[in-house]
């Protein structure tokens, strides 16, 4: 298949949400934009999938402001709910954004708080942002109860206390990802995608669907990509693959995550404002270091969350997300076991009921994630070292452009990812701009 270049001013490789989120900007400036996924659906690591005749989320379900005003931006026709986090830690249960409940739980904590977001602020001030936030809390506020609250974030990210640097925290205000107000699609987020794609599609853009981009290369007018489907030529290219040059020292890979997929008699009740329930036990910094260096850990973190799905006549799937040990990517059966045990006595407690409801449960292990989806289940694909920056959006070497969270800006979300193809978008635009 040869296709007339001209038509494809930009060909972007991967269709899940940098990829669709580029092609939206691209078309606004008026190029002409094909989308290439080796996926049959769009969304990538943003979608649901069916399993047993059951339907599942793949992985991303919770977002923030940032990309609700992105999507605004666009065009993009969608409803989102903000709902709350609810956190079980021992025998208290905490709730983000703040509930009034919580806040008087957290009474007893607020100096311990104060000394941390006074630190914080001076620790900005002073450039700190590469200390590490499990090492910046044991130092302001000790091994606690208040000091495991502030480190939650790290847990929610795939990451040890210890690998989480401080910036990431300012990230969050600097790029305005708005994930203190979190927002789940109404419809969940294979909507999401879908009405993204089918934005794209209705302004103009192309998407091929099951098909692989294999090799790019260019004769100094263009490029020219061997695909599944045959060659392609555009005058740039956008991948939102992994970029995995240059090596970053000191960084290493992130824990995937495992799951359990389990169906739910309706009758269930989900609190309705609540979006994700978090099992956190004490001592982050332990279990978690256990777990990052391999070590099984007898307690561990879970969270488990409710699809926003349209209804079914029986039944609503949940999701159950926990880290094995680093370097397990199939664990033997009487380790699924133990976990199995583990997750579902605890999680009664945070879904009463949930053990009778159950009308149908499978564990997806890490390596069963890539086989199935053709993606790593990895929240934080990268956990880059003190002081060394995300890959830039433009490879100058081969003229390549990148997005997704592999590249420039930091933070492992789809706010980051949607943010990356925006940039990314405006380089391209700019280049072949008269
Ligand atoms: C378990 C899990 C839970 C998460 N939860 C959240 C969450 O709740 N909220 C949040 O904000 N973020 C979450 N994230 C992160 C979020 O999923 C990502 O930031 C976001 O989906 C990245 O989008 P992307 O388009 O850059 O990458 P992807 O979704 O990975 O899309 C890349 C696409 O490119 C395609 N592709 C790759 N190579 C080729 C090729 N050679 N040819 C053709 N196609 C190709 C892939 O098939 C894929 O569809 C989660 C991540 C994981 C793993």
């Amino acid at each position: 298949m040869a296709r007339d270049w001209r038509t494809n001013d930009v060909v972007i490789v991967g269709c899940g949400l940098s990829g669709l989120t580029a092609g939206l900007f691209l078309l606004r400036r008026g190029y002409g934009v094909t989308i290439l996924e080796r996926r049959s659906s769009y969304g990538g690591l943003c979608g649901t999938f069916e399993m047993d005749g059951r339907e599942f989320v793949i992985a991303c379900n919770d977002f923030g402001q940032g990309l609700v005003r992105t999507l605004e931006e666009l065009g993009v026709p969608l409803r989102f709910k903000s709902k709350k986090t609810r956190i079980f830690y021992g025998d208290r249960v905490y709730e983000l954004p703040l509930s009034a409940g919580t806040a008087l739980r957290l009474a007893p904590h607020m100096r311990a708080l104060a000394r941390f977001f006074l630190g914080l602020r001076r620790a900005r001030r002073a450039g700190e942002g590469t200390r590490s936030l499990g090492e910046f809390v044991d130092s302001t506020v000790g091994r606690c109860e208040a000091g495991d609250l502030l480190k939650l974030p790290a847990y929610l990210m795939g990451v040890r206390p210890e690998d989480f640097q401080l910036h990431s925290l300012w990230d969050e205000f600097q790029y305005d990802y708005g994930y203190s107000k979190p927002a789940t699609p109404v419809g969940g987020p294979q909507v999401l995608a879908d009405t993204l794609a089918n934005r794209f599609l209705a302004g103009g853009g192309t998407i091929l669907l099951s098909t692989e981009c294999r090799n790019v290369h260019t004769d100094g007018d263009g490029y020219t990509l061997d695909t599944s489907a045959g060659e392609l030529r555009a005058r740039a290219v956008l991948s939102t693959a992994e970029r995995t040059d240059p090596a970053l020292p000191g960084s290493k890979p992130g824990l995937p995550v495992s799951m359990f997929c389990v169906a739910v008699s309706k009758e269930l009740p989900y609190p309705e404002e609540i979006h994700t329930l978090v099992h956190y036990p004490p001592g982050i910094s332990d279990w978690f270091g256990k777990l990052d260096s391999g070590v099984p850990s007898s307690e561990f973190g879970f969270h488990l969350f409710r699809s926003e799905l349209p209804e079914k006549p029986d039944h609503y799937t949940l999701n159950i997300y926990f880290y094995l040990p680093r370097g397990v990517e199939e664990p033997e059966g009487a380790y699924v076991q133990q976990a199995e045990d583990y997750i579902f006595s605890h999680a009664e407690r945070m879904l009463p009921g949930l053990g009778k409801a159950i009308l149908y449960k499978r564990f997806v292990s890490p390596r069963m994630f890539s086989q199935r989806h053709g993606l790593s289940s990895r929240v934080t694909p990268l956990i880059t070292g003190p002081g060394i920056p995300k890959a830039d959006n433009h490879d100058a070497g081969t003229g390549l452009y990148y997005a997704g969270n592999s590249v420039f800006p930091p933070g492992d979300h789809a706010g980051a990812a949607i943010l990356s193809a925006r940039i990314s978008a405006g380089l391209i635009a700019n280049r072949l701009s008269p």
